[in-house]
């Protein structure tokens, strides 16, 4: 089946690369022609295509030339001819699919085609890269070519001054990292002025590395939080519950009778569960307390927050102890590490569990930190109205970019054959075996003047690795994730003779390794000299260039860049990863995976079966095993944990379809209010339809008038419209008055007394105050929404013993929610509008800044945090995840030996205090 639909497959990236060969002939047919022309010529066809295209010709018929322009330029610019592969890719791009091409095969270069075409539309083309060296390094060098062209490129970077990243995306082409585009959008949804947005809309977006992007990064969302609402008092009264209600004295068992009591607690899950009585009686209490209005009930979603803040109440009062899991230390509660007794001054629990302990010791209690906005890669990146994305391994998540973002992907075949070596994995059975092993191979490449790159799976086994190279006195360099400058250095240097360089993942690095080294600085330095002339340049150039072939020479006989991995990955793209950084161009170069039966994967995934077959062929100590048969068991346990973590992905994105769907709607609306050059008519729409439900509710439609409540209406209208109307006057007078004609009444009455308010102050103050007062209502009411969503998603499990599937539960709820929130914004407005008593220009004025100082949120911070984990158990239907139980395998027992297989026990590996 799977070998049949790679043929499928295989067959339709045969044909998709025909048609793009095609496309190539034609542009290669072109150069002569462009060749031709004057530097000045070439750079005025970029004006040329834009008239063109403002004429109707649409981008499709102007690729052939633009790519031949942009070919022309590179020549000229960089004296680097497009390969006809980068040709192929750039095709693919332009069709927004994802070109899946070789390390070294020169993606950079290849984005410059079909980013110029593509601005040709002139509404900005964004690429994405995964950092902000490579945003920077890449727009200055490829912005050279642009620039020669007649286009202009920005940069936009963290804390960059508002103006300058306002002028970043005025220009043609926007260089920035993922989180930096999805920041500004988040950012720009919250601003109060049209004049403060910086983006334009996302119109074409080339994603590089973009399974690091779409798939390692999709996995956490991107977070605004800042201070704002104070929920202090809450936490003060919700402590006074738990001690009211009685703990069993064991869990209740199916067909046993209930023991007495009210709640239970869990102790592994550290979870508190309250019985169905208890559930009862702890409302009950809550109305007593008037903390919940009488009959009401805690499941109704409006009290979503209450049952969140009385469930960590329950489990401050019942799990948490002081000088157990907590000291009191100058009146703050500091946590205490579970397994080293260590203080772990400054972090919080989260999800109010922190505040509930606070409230329980009688300290004083922290404000909390408040999402104001968030979205997930995925969601974000899937509004551009055209997307396309590069890297050296899509081909293992081919059905993930198809399923997720419907980006199909095309495989370039590489500029020149490769000629890299794979070899087959090796397999010990103890991990000392397998690191000698890898000593000797380092050791032999070394005396050998041959480059190696080894790579591991984490910052620790690379720590130890370094640790047994310097006691082995082999010189080496350890690549660290965080220094992106020094790291191009280490990258830089790492195919000279004899290197040897440790890297944990090699996933988005962005500069290839050179065999002999890459002078390309040097040669830029010279480049960027203006004391030099062109002639000396090029002498200098010439000079560094012939002192490095020979190194290149002497690295190609020792037989290329060695690439040497210290474990299997749990995915093979990261593993692919790696061994792409080897025989770029052409170039020679081999690769081996060196494994032992007590890796991570191998104990959980293919152990048994590969120790099996050492047994069977009766390996003596210190031998490994070497066979395609081990190499494809261990495939089979990677595609088996990819399609895990697939579904993980997949899962949390259902949940989060439904606040992107909301947030769309609610942007979509802010937008408008923004944009829109007065607000007048909506809010006048909003009045009466508020008007009209209120109405309904006193004299239901179609109903006699012996059903109706008409003095009702009216005290309503005095206290909460400041309306005086004498309705039941009205109604005893003429006693053919419809619920109709009562309406209307209203709704006259009210369209009065707010055109006299426009009348005292002008129609222009009092335009910016009601677009201030709508902003204020809907950033409020959606910063309330998304803790309640965040709430919901967590609390969603209790649904489960009503035997209800907490997916639908969620959509439905969260649906109930928005919607409920809408109508809050409307009847928020409406009546503040109606309410607020003016006198002057000033006055409203003076409001309308008040209004906005007010909604300013303290201590904003930027996260593109860990909360999948979180939606992952939600999802699963399992206890919610916590502090302590954090991961996204199968439930374990404390105790028991961590899944992961590194033989501790799983409460002191994953399933640890982080
Ligand atoms: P990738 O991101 O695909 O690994 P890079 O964009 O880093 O590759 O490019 C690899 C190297 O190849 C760079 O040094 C670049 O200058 C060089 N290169 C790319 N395209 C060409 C070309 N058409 N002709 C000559 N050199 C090229």
């Amino acid at each position: 089946m799977v070998s049949f639909l790679k043929k499928l497959i295989g067959s339709r990236n045969d044909r998709l690369l025909k048609q793009y060969r095609k496309q190539v002939g034609k542009i290669n047919g072109l150069e002569p022609q462009i060749s031709a022309l004057s530097d000045a010529e070439l750079a005025a066809k970029t004006q040329e295509f834009r008239d063109r295209y403002a004429q109707g010709t649409s981008l499709d018929d102007l690729l052939p030339e633009a790519f031949a322009v942009v070919r022309e330029g590179g020549k000229r610019v960089f004296g680097m001819r497009h390969f006809d592969s980068q040709m192929l890719g750039g095709i693919a791009l332009h069709s927004g699919k994802i070109a899946e091409m070789r390390t070294g095969e020169g993606k950079t270069l290849m984005a410059t085609l079909p980013v110029y075409l593509n601005a040709i539309a002139g509404k900005g083309v964004h690429v994405v890269t995964v950092n902000d060296y490579l945003a920077r390094r890449d727009a200055q060098w490829m912005g050279r070519l642009y620039g020669f062209l007649g286009m202009t490129v920005g940069v936009v970077v963290p804390q960059q001054p508002n103006e300058e990243k306002m002028a970043s995306y005025a220009a043609d082409i926007t260089y920035g990292t993922n989180n930096e585009f999805g920041f500004d959008y988040l950012r720009d949804n919250m601003e109060y002025r049209l004049e403060d947005r910086r983006q334009r809309g996302l119109f074409y977006a080339i994603v590089d590395e973009v399974d690091s992007i779409l798939i390692d990064e999709a996995r956490t969302p991107l977070i605004i939080s800042g201070q704002a609402e104070d929920h202090t008092e809450l936490y003060i009264k919700m402590n006074a519950v738990p001690p009211m209600l009685t703990r069993m004295a064991s869990e209740p068992k199916p067909q046993e009778p209930e023991p007495e009591g009210d709640f239970w607690v869990d102790e592994k899950s550290q979870q508190v569960y309250l019985s169905e009585a208890g559930h009862e009686h702890a409302e009950e209490i809550l109305a007593r307390l008037e903390i919940l209005p009488a009959g009401e009930s805690l499941y109704e979603p409006r009290h979503i927050a209450l049952m969140h803040h009385l469930m960590v109440a329950l489990r401050a009062n019942n799990l948490f102890f002081r000088d157990q899991q907590y000291v009191v230390q100058d009146g703050e509660i500091v946590i205490v590490d579970e397994f080293t007794g260590r203080l772990m001054v400054g972090r919080r629990w989260s999800d109010g569990l922190h505040q509930a302990v606070e409230a329980k010791e009688g300290v004083r209690i922290q404000n909390e930190n408040q999402t104001l906005a968030s979205i997930t890669f995925q969601n974000y990146f899937r509004m551009y109205a055209k997307l396309g994305g590069m890297t050296g391994t899509a081909d293992t998540e081919a059905y993930e970019f198809q399923e997720i973002y419907s980006l199909e992907t095309v495989i370039i075949p590489t500029n020149r054959p490769m000629v890299r070596k794979d070899q087959n994995d090796q397999v010990f059975k103890t991990t000392p075996e397998k690191y000698n092993a890898i000593l000797l191979d380092i050791r032999d490449c070394h005396e050998r003047g041959q480059p190696v790159l080894v790579g591991t799976t984490s910052i620790e086994n690379s720590e130890l690795l370094a640790g047994l190279l310097k006691e082995a006195k082999l010189p080496h360099e350890v690549l660290n994730a965080k220094q992106h400058a020094r790291e191009a250095e280490i990258v830089a240097d790492a195919g000279k003779p004899g290197h040897i360089t440790i890297a944990t993942n090699m996933a988005g690095r962005g500069t290839d390794i050179v065999l002999g080294g890459s002078v390309e600085k040097q040669v830029d330095a010279i480049h960027a000299d203006a004391a030099l002339s062109e002639a000396e340049k090029t002498q200098r150039i010439d000079a560094i260039r012939a002192a490095w072939k020979p190194v290149n020479e002497e690295v190609k006989a020792a037989g290329g860049l060695r690439i040497i991995g210290t474990e299997r990955h749990e995915s093979r793209r990261i593993d692919n990863q790696l061994r792409g950084r080897a025989g770029r161009q052409g170039d020679p170069g081999s690769s081996r995976f060196y494994l032992s039966l007590e890796d991570s994967l191998m104990r959980i995934f293919a152990g048994d079966r590969v120790r099996a077959i050492m047994e069977r062929l009766k390996l003596p100590e210190g031998e490994p095993i070497e066979a395609g048969v081990v190499s494809r068991s261990i495939e089979t346990a990677q595609r088996k944990v990819e399609g895990r973590n697939f579904d993980i992905r997949k899962q949390l994105l259902e949940y989060d379809d439904v606040s992107n769907d909301q947030r769309k709607v609610l942007y979509a609306q802010r937008n408008d209010v923004l944009e829109a050059s007065s607000v007048g008519e909506t809010i006048g729409n909003l009045r009466d339809a508020a008007i009209a439900d209120l109405v309904h509710a006193h004299l239901p439609a179609g109903s006699v008038e012996e059903q109706w409540d008409v003095p009702g209406l009216q005290t309503v209208l005095a206290a909460d419209w400041q309306l005086d109307l004498p309705l039941v006057e009205m109604v005893e007078k003429d006693g053919n008055l419809t619920e109709e004609d009562v309406l209307k009444i209203v709704q006259q009455a009210a369209a009065d007394v707010y055109s006299a308010k426009i009348a005292l102050v002008g129609e222009e103050s009092w335009s910016q105050f009601e677009r201030s007062v709508m902003l204020q209502s809907i950033d409020t009411a959606w910063r309330e929404h998304l803790s309640s969503l965040d709430f919901l998603r967590q609390g969603i499990h209790l649904r489960g013993y009503a035997q209800k599937n907490p997916k639908q539960e969620y959509k439905r709820e969260a649906f109930e929610l928005f919607s409920g929130m809408l109508d809050r914004i409307r009847d928020d407005v409406v009546k503040l509008l109606m309410t607020v008593r003016v006198q002057s220009a000033e006055q409203v004025e003076e409001a309308t800044e008040a209004e906005q100082a007010q909604n300013q949120v303290q201590n904003v911070q930027y996260h593109h945090s860990d909360y999948e984990e979180a939606l992952a158990s939600a999802a699963t239907n399992s206890p919610p995840a916590d502090d302590t139980v954090r991961n996204a395998l199968p439930k374990v027992g404390r105790n028991d030996p961590c899944p992961c297989g590194s033989g501790k026990k799983y409460k002191q590996c994953h399933g640890k205090l982080s």
